[in-house]
């Protein structure tokens, strides 16, 4: 059997859930905004994605002016 939530093998044939996902469970009892913060922490909005397309462009631009550097060194 698996778990409902991660679909991962579970320990217990009785429990819906695997430890891991029975342990975010209790922790979700306990603080009422899990899901803001997960999604606060993992997700990225619209700015924030473009902010890291910039970055990524950026770098590749770097890396591209460091290669043709290097091939007219080697000519
Ligand atoms: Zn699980």
């Amino acid at each position: 059997m698996t778990c409902y939530l991660c679909g991962k093998k579970k320990e217990s044939y009785m429990a819906y859930l695997c430890n891991d996902c029975q342990r975010i469970q209790d922790i979700m009892k306990l603080y009422p905004d899990v899901k803001e913060t997960l999604e606060f922490v993992y997700l990225r909005n619209d700015t924030q994605i473009n902010n890291k397309k910039d970055i990524v462009t950026k770098k590749l631009k770097q890396l591209k002016k460091v290669k043709e550097v290097e091939t007219e060194q080697v000519d």
